[in-house]
């Protein structure tokens, strides 16, 4: 029985055909293994760093301020200074309701051009002394 086997081959690298001595040769000499070897290595590192580049806008995006709406209704209404929206979401109460009550002459606000603005201790002063009234 012989082992020399002969299989046509086509070489993964150059494309071009030959003679096999080994059903497992894809290459049709030692060069075009090698560039293929450095070839595949380099397509691994390319591949890599996509990927690599892909984790670090996943993470920046997970952490934008939108990604975390409540966080950030909080930190407004921890100013010292709230608009009309603020101090109803405040209070839990809506924005109609609020209006009736700042027409109060007693309600703590300030007019700042054509905004309203309000010191919410002030306001929440003024609720617990009116609260004592009633
Ligand atoms: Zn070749």
């Amino acid at each position: 029985m012989s082992s020399n086997i002969r299989l046509r081959k086509v070489c993964q690298h150059c494309q071009q055909t030959f003679i096999a001595q080994k059903t497992v040769t894809k290459f049709c000499s030692l060069p075009c293994a090698r560039r293929n070897y450095k070839k595949r290595k380099k397509e691994e590192k390319v591949t890599q760093a996509i990927l690599t580049t892909n984790e670090l806008v996943l993470d920046r995006y997970a952490f934008t301020p939108k990604n975390s709406p409540p966080k950030s209704v909080n930190n407004r209404l921890n100013r010292e200074w709230l608009n009309i929206g603020d101090i109803a979401e405040l209070l839990g109460v809506g924005e109609r309701t609020l209006f009736r009550t700042i027409k109060d002459a007693s309600f703590p606000k300030v007019k700042v051009g054509r905004r309203l603005l309000f010191n919410k201790q002030y306001v929440l002063d003024y609720f617990i002394s009116k609260s004592v009234e009633i």
